[in-house]
């Protein structure tokens, strides 16, 4: 099965058949199998108003199968040192926290709600 991934760029998102794996809690990175090859992401956080935080492939990269038996390891590395820079301990619950779920740039949503009575 190909994806014209130059007429999507949402990286086919959308496609059922083959979907974005999220790993890692918060999430660290978003992977997705093919026959021909594999598909590693770092994973954007977005609010989506009701339908409450989505995550999306953000900066990916495409690596065939041979590639991946070769340099995936290291490939996956990289993005996983590359997504925790972004991810800040709480100054409450002393969580890594990613970007898309603080408050402030030491304070996560959760803790906002309960210290500050911040309602989302
Ligand atoms: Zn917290």
């Amino acid at each position: 099965m190909w994806h014209d991934y130059d007429s999507d760029p949402s990286g086919g998102c959308g496609l059922p058949v083959t979907p974005w794996m999220i790993a890692g809690e918060p999430p660290q990175l978003m992977i997705r199998v093919f026959d021909h090859g594999v598909f590693v992401a770092e994973p954007e956080g977005q609010w989506q108003g009701t339908r409450g935080l989505e995550y999306h492939p953000g900066m990916q990269r495409y690596l065939a199968r041979d590639e991946f038996a070769a340099r995936g390891q290291e490939t996956v590395a990289e993005m996983l040192k590359r997504r925790q820079r972004t991810l800040r301990y709480c100054r409450f619950c002393r969580h890594p926290t990613p970007p898309e779920l603080r408050f402030e740039k030491d304070v996560c949503m959760g803790c906002a709600s309960e210290w500050y009575g911040v309602v989302y």
